[in-house]
């Protein structure tokens, strides 16, 4: 470290973003993306904005806040776009957390990191030994709650019925449902956020609409809550969504098909993948997202990921000690699925 590093921030301990390599050859079931391209309209409407980047971007996101207002069905002040979601989940972090966070200790591992580089103590509480949400673990606790929904690396899923209860329980502090996988199986809470104004929830453009390297998330709440995190971008980067994300942003929200057709296709590669591990001997947690969680009752999942690694796969391991067993893998394309399924099968007569 510099002598320069300001001694508050040597502590911090970044987060690990999965693998990105450079061999085309590795089957990537390590990061959750889409196996499937942008929708052709959001790569036609990206393409013809590549001639305009000598302007800058529009900072209000015109065009897209409104086909974002009218898909989601909330207002234009009561959504905000931002580059990528951990931006605006940076952002809550800084606007929303004077009493601290606290989310569960197995949830997505960037949350922890945003907390310690903004100096915001939080509490991790433990998910139950199946790793569902004890819903009582957030009734009478001050501080800011965030909660990956369905989660992340459990895949695990919480109703609207059930955020209610939480967001319902203490209408002076703040919930955060992150949605990154709600498109999967799931249903949204946004309608919630009519309801109730201590009540945001996050979106990313990353999984079901293909984007991830656009960068490209969102959040919807109540118009107070979207001018404070206006407030927090405006004080950093006005112009934190690019003119290709923000014109590919549109066309994926308008190419409605396209997102519906390839969540659908996700999804029946999801059961059948649950289906080939289990009869592998597997146990898989029942997942809602374009991920699985899944041990083998013989082989520890450290071993198992690095056999994977020598057959060009790369799956996800989390060495922590509740989740060492497992591995998350991404839901990619049937084909895909296949030829892991066909590699996980030679590991295990191997
Ligand atoms: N939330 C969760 C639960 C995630 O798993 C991720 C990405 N892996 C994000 C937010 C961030 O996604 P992005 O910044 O790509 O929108």
């Amino acid at each position: 470290m510099s002598r320069f590093f300001d001694p508050k921030l040597s502590a911090l301990t970044p987060y690990t973003p999965g693998e990105q390599p450079k061999d085309r050859l590795l089957l990537k079931l390590n990061t959750n993306e889409s196996p499937f391209p942008p929708s052709p309209l959001a790569q036609r409407y990206a393409r013809e904005e590549a001639g305009r980047l000598e302007l800058y971007s529009d900072p209000c996101c015109t065009a897209l806040v409104k086909k974002g207002a009218e898909v989601f069905g909330v207002e234009e002040d009561e959504i905000i776009f931002t580059n990528g979601s951990d931006e605006v989940l940076d952002f809550t972090f800084q606007a929303f957390c004077p009493k601290g966070a606290i989310f569960p200790d197995i949830t997505y591992g960037f949350y922890k990191v945003f907390a310690a580089l903004h100096q915001i103590p939080f509490t991790e509480v433990p998910l139950k030994e199946d790793f569902t949400i004890d819903l009582q673990d957030y009734l009478g606790t001050s501080g800011t709650v965030f909660i990956a929904n369905p989660n992340a690396p459990t895949g695990l899923y919480l109703t609207p019925a059930q955020v209610e209860t939480i967001v319902s329980s203490d209408p002076d502090r703040l919930v955060v449902i992150d949605e990154a996988y709600i498109d999967f199986g799931g249903e949204t809470s946004i309608p919630l956020t009519k309801k109730y104004d201590n009540l945001l929830v996050i979106g990313t453009f990353s999984k079901s609409r293909s984007m991830a390297g656009a960068r490209l998330g969102f959040a919807i709440g109540n118009k107070a809550l979207i001018r404070c995190l206006n407030t927090i971008k405006y004080s950093f980067n006005p112009y934190n969504v690019d003119r290709m994300a923000m014109a590919a942003g549109v066309g994926a929200l308008e190419d409605k098909d396209y997102f519906r057709t390839n969540c659908e296709k996700i999804m029946a590669t999801r059961a059948w993948t649950t289906e080939a591990l289990e009869k592998l001997g597997f146990t898989v947690l029942p997942s809602l997202t374009n991920f699985v969680f899944a041990k083998h009752d013989r082989i520890p999942g450290k071993t198992l990921c690095a056999k994977l690694r020598e057959q060009g796969i790369l799956v996800r391991h989390f060495d922590t000690p509740r989740l060492t067993d497992y591995l998350r893998i991404t839901i990619g394309s049937q084909e895909q699925m296949e030829a892991f399924a066909g590699a996980i099968t030679n590991i295990l007569e191997g």
